[in-house]
């Protein structure tokens, strides 16, 4: 294990592989039937289907690990160590970089696909992951509810669009069904600002 990197941040040698879709009104799905029954979820959205090993190096500059994102950010476990993240009276920690606008935007209801953290993790990762090193927020959060996913949206059958390869697709909406799935999202509500870091010196 690198000493440093996230549980949910990827390795330089794992993939996701391009495999062959079908799209009809019922949405998108894996043309292998392995495929689609394994990646699909009890809710019924297909993910992102993995391959290769945790080798390489931690590659910070892509998405989060599609399936320890999910099971980290479903199961609510540290970013870092998939451990329990930090709570106490005011909610649970999370630990976002800035938004690019540079403004406070209050940060009630941002919606994120970073999972929360406990505290030793969070100064690793502050130190370690160039997305936080550059500035980042200190957050405690009472209620955090998984809204959505962010994926590639498929367009409607017979629609000559491309795909969108970085939606986000809210659930029970009829988007669902036609995304492939690469983050779980959650929106933080009742959020106590503890701490807006620019950079870490
Ligand atoms: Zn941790």
């Amino acid at each position: 294990m690198h000493p440093t990197a996230p549980y949910v941040v990827p390795w330089k040698e794992e993939t996701l592989p391009d495999l062959d879709t079908m799209v009809g009104s019922f949405g998108v799905a894996y043309t292998n039937p392995l495929h689609d029954t394994f990646q699909r979820d009890k809710d019924g959205i297909l993910w992102a289907v993995c391959e290769g090993t945790r080798t390489g190096g931690p590659a910070y500059a892509r998405e989060l690990h599609p399936h320890r994102q999910r099971e980290a950010m479903e199961r609510l476990l540290c970013a870092g160590c998939s451990g329990p993240p930090a709570r106490d009276e005011r909610g649970m920690l999370w630990v976002l970089p800035l938004l690019d606008d540079g403004d406070d935007p209050g940060w009630h209801c941002v919606r994120t696909v970073i999972p929360p953290m406990c505290e030793p993790c969070k100064t690793k990762a502050t130190e370690a992951c160039p997305w936080l090193r550059d500035g980042h927020v200190e957050l405690r959060v009472k209620e955090a509810e998984k809204i959505g996913v962010r994926g590639t949206l498929y367009p409607l059958p017979g629609v000559e669009d491309e795909p969108d390869p970085d939606a986000l697709v809210l659930f029970n909406t009829p988007e669902e069904g036609r995304v492939i799935a690469r983050q779980l999202v959650r929106e933080l509500r009742e959020v106590t600002v503890i701490a807006v870091r620019r950079s870490t010196p």
